[in-house]
């Protein structure tokens, strides 16, 4: 507020709206979008990214019901239509790498076709950064090391060495966020780990791939090459069930490849090239398979959202979905509410979305990645039977959510 004299010489208040200042850590996909939602709705913010740079590349991903409606309020959506993937087949093998079924990719992700987007990762952050970049203040290189809340804001400290204060503080920084274990404890209380763990990174497309996807599967292992287009390289991607997370592995890379090299060392197909070519990636990303299911998404002044709060696992294949929608519908209950009263209706109207949408795990599992022989061959089964099965309309989970307008309460 500031005050400023009148023509009549009498002082009188002008209530010009001070920005709230808030923090965003990280910048892969629920950060850059929350960042643009929270602007657009008056807020002045700072997104801090650990990375150098955009993260750009990566394996393609979902955009789906109401996901799709936020992508077009942010006018980015005809840019993501010409990054489309267009899958066009998903053919799966036996062990001897003997075709069992070739099918429509929607009949078995439950998306629509002509409808849903399938865009590489990277052209999703690209269309995200270029959408925010101008309106935002972005830290790359750096990352929050300590949080503390007082009575009016958040302190923070960065891991540069600067020191600033915020009115509030967002976690977007994935699976293991750090945010969410400063304000509520190790990821373990969280984690719902779902029995596999998997690695994925690029070889080249020696097979001529082209819009597809071609799995091999034995009990408890898939690997697959997905090929986005007709380029030289496709993405690799090898699954493994795995009872218990393998701790020891996690940060450690090289104990990561002797890990996978070892579970599929007698595997056929193209495995052999796969595992060869994944000893000299340099892009070789593995991880357990899990979802983080929290009581709260927020605490005082700091919020979660995306994966930080409510991972599904790529078993859903609704991450970005939930990522997306999570940060327009956090953004949106925050335009003219305080933090709390905010916090508290961004859960109270996204987390039946998010729940019915984490639930579908079960079934994905199954259909998937099967662990015995006799789910493998229930699954083939299924899979032959689709093979004639017409695309549907999309599962009810995917769009169990209609998007508010907030832009009257800005
Ligand atoms: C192999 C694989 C396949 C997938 N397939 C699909 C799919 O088909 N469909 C789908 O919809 N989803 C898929 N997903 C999931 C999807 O990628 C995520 O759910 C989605 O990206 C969530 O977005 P997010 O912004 O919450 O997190 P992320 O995209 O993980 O972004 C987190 C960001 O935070 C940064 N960061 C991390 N820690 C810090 C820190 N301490 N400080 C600052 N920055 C930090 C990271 O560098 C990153 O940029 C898949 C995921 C994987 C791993």
């Amino acid at each position: 507020m500031s005050q400023r004299t009148s023509h009549t010489g009498l002082s009188r208040d002008i209530r010009t709206p001070v920005r709230r200042k808030v923090l965003i850590s990280g910048g892969g996909i629920g950060g850059p979008a929350l960042a643009f939602w929270l602007n657009r709705h008056g807020f002045a913010v700072t997104l801090v990214e650990k990375a150098s740079a955009l993260r750009d590349g990566g394996y393609p991903v979902d955009v789906r019901g109401p996901a799709l409606e936020v992508v077009r309020r942010m006018g980015i959506l005809p840019r993501l239509r010409d990054a489309h993937v267009d899958l066009r087949r998903l053919t799966f093998l036996d062990g001897d790498g003997r075709e069992v079924a070739t099918v429509d990719p929607h009949t078995v992700t439950g998306g629509v076709a002509g409808r849903d987007l399938e865009v590489p990762r990277g052209d999703l952050t690209e269309a995200l950064y270029t959408a925010v970049r101008d309106d935002v203040e972005f830290l790359f290189d750096d990352s929050i090391d300590t949080l503390d809340q007082t009575g009016h804001g958040v302190d923070v400290t960065f891991r540069g060495g600067a020191r600033r204060t915020f009115d509030m503080v967002f976690g977007a920084d994935g699976l293991h966020s750090r945010t969410r274990e400063l304000l509520f404890g190790p990821e373990e209380r969280f984690q719902r780990y779902l029995g596999y763990c998997f690695a994925v990174f690029t070889l080249r497309n020696t097979l001529g791939l082209s819009h597809e996807v071609v799995m091999w599967n034995v009990p408890g292992k898939a690997a697959a090459l997905y090929a986005v287009g007709d380029g030289d390289e496709v993405h690799a991607f090898l699954n493994f069930a795995h009872p218990e997370p393998p701790l020891d592995v996690f940060r450690n890379p090289q104990a990561q490849r002797d890990l996978v090299a070892g579970v599929f060392a007698d595997a056929g197909w193209e495995v052999p090239g796969m595992l060869a070519a994944m000893r000299d990636a340099d892009d070789v990303f593995f991880d357990g398979v899990s979802q983080i299911r929290m009581p709260r998404w927020s605490s005082g002044r700091v919020a979660l959202v995306g994966d930080a709060a409510y991972a599904p696992s790529f078993l859903t294949g609704q991450g970005t979905s939930l990522a997306l929608v999570g940060a327009y519908m956090l953004a949106g209950s925050l335009a003219g509410r305080d933090h709390a009263a905010g916090f508290a209706a961004y859960e109270q109207h996204t987390r039946e979305f998010v729940t019915v949408n984490q639930e579908q795990v079960g079934e994905g599992e199954a259909a998937l990645f099967p662990t015995t022989a006799r789910a493998l061959e229930q699954r083939n089964d299924m899979l032959r039977t689709l093979g004639a099965t017409p695309p549907g309309e999309g599962l009810p989970a995917h769009s169990a959510l209609t998007l508010p307008d907030f832009t009257s309460l800005t």
